[in-house]
């Protein structure tokens, strides 16, 4: 950890330098300049006071560990609260989140959008538990206050949507839930902190699946759960009860991966862009679902709120039959055929929400694919889209 003055001087430097410098010690480490992997459970005391009186930096491994700690530190200083814990996947701190905010007999609302496994969660987990889900459409703003109960506790948000990227109005969201002293989740993975902060607009936990851009490589699961000052005695109280930790390796890779963030964000945020642009032109695309294109009806909200764009968006192909699709997908050869995104390379996936949303019609008009946009040039991406549209042609 870095000293109180080196804090507070971290205070005021753009996020870009923070990415460089969060939660690094090197004077700590004999001036190697990362954190180092530290494997280990127990961890000895010099007598039995120290033992007893827990004098000492670490008490057990999995209560605390240089490596954990670093990546810890980094992602509270970039989302703006009280404290991070890690978890060892995304979907883990979304449920992590979801149990340290709620009790039996308290009623959730969870956005109609989320995540496809964050829905299931509150219908298996949740449910277990005695804690009711009713979903709500992501446009509703304000007017949410209108599905408050007696015993609503919480207001799930992610925005862009998964798969639809449909734009929530979250500070209006967040008035409506303070004034009836509701607790606002996020999960923020599409923007990173780099370009949504939602802490800073009063929610009171975000969520990363640090499987995406934290990490950047597809190379590693990790979840990251941050919590402002009312909540994060019980976010960690919580975690160390059923005994969460993660691989310091898997914590090394994450914070290695935040490094480079602030210049892989940027080239997939220019690049992602650039090819909705060149899709919302192309005669086989019906609507690009892209909330930086200004004609995306979530455009404006993301023009106030965000301060950029990652590389993952949709598109809603004009009505072919699916082998059409088919014949596009696999004829892309840049772009892999895989779940999860937030890595270096271009992916696309067939997608279809129709089948478990409830709150809200999913009527695209045509096909729908998502695509990733890696750090590949643009020219190579768009000239490999081109043969998948005729392939795509010579299908239908
Ligand atoms: C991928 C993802 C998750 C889950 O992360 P995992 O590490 O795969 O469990 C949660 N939320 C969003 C928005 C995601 O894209």
């Amino acid at each position: 950890m870095a000293g109180k003055a080196k804090d507070e001087t971290a205070q005021h430097l753009a996020v870009e330098t923070q990415l460089v410098t969060a939660g690094r010690d090197p004077q700590r480490f004999d001036g190697f300049v990362n954190t180092p992997i530290v494997r280990g459970s127990t961890v000895l005391s010099p007598t039995v006071a120290d033992l007893e009186g827990h004098t000492g930096r670490y008490t057990y491994g999995r209560r605390g560990n240089p490596t954990v700690e670093g990546l810890e530190n980094a992602v509270t200083q970039l989302e703006g609260g009280a404290g991070t814990v890690l978890v060892p996947s995304g979907l883990a701190a979304v449920g992590l989140a979801l149990l340290a905010a709620l009790e039996a007999g308290d009623h959730l609302l969870m956005v109609d959008t989320a995540y496809q496994p964050t829905r299931r969660q509150c219908s298996t987990v949740l449910r277990k538990f005695g804690i009711e889900t009713s979903f709500y459409d992501p446009l509703a703003g304000g007017d949410i206050a209108a599905l408050f109960r007696p015993n609503t506790r919480a207001v799930f948000m992610e925005s862009p949507g998964s798969q639809s990227f449909e734009m929530q109005d979250v500070p209006a969201i967040v008035a409506a839930a303070q004034a009836h002293g509701i607790t606002t989740l996020m999960d923020n993975t599409w923007a990173t902190p780099l370009y949504f902060r939602p802490l800073a607009l009063g929610v009171d936990i975000s969520i990363h699946a640090g499987t995406k851009y934290l990490g950047g490589h597809s190379d590693l699961n990790l979840g990251t759960i941050t919590a402002n000052e009312r909540l994060y005695p019980r976010l960690r109280g919580l975690h160390g009860d059923l005994g969460m930790t993660v691989a310091p390796e898997d914590a090394f890779l994450a914070a290695r991966g935040l490094r480079t963030m602030g210049v892989r964000l940027a080239r997939h945020y220019e690049s992602g862009l650039a090819i909705a642009r060149w899709l919302s032109q192309r005669p086989e695309v019906l609507r690009v679902l892209h909330p930086a294109l200004p004609d995306h009806p979530g455009h404006a909200i993301w023009k106030r709120d965000f301060t950029g764009a990652s590389g993952l968006f949709s598109i809603v192909l004009k009505p072919v039959p699916k082998r059409a699709v088919d014949a596009f997908l696999d004829t892309l050869a840049l772009f892999g055929l895989g779940y999860s995104w937030g890595g270096f390379e271009s992916l696309a996936i067939p997608f279809d929400c129709s089948a478990y949303r409830t709150a809200t019609q999913w009527e695209p008009g045509g096909p729908t694919v998502r695509l990733h946009i890696g750090l590949e040039n643009t020219k190579d991406l768009t000239a490999d889209l081109e043969k998948g549209f005729a392939a795509l042609r010579a299908a239908s």
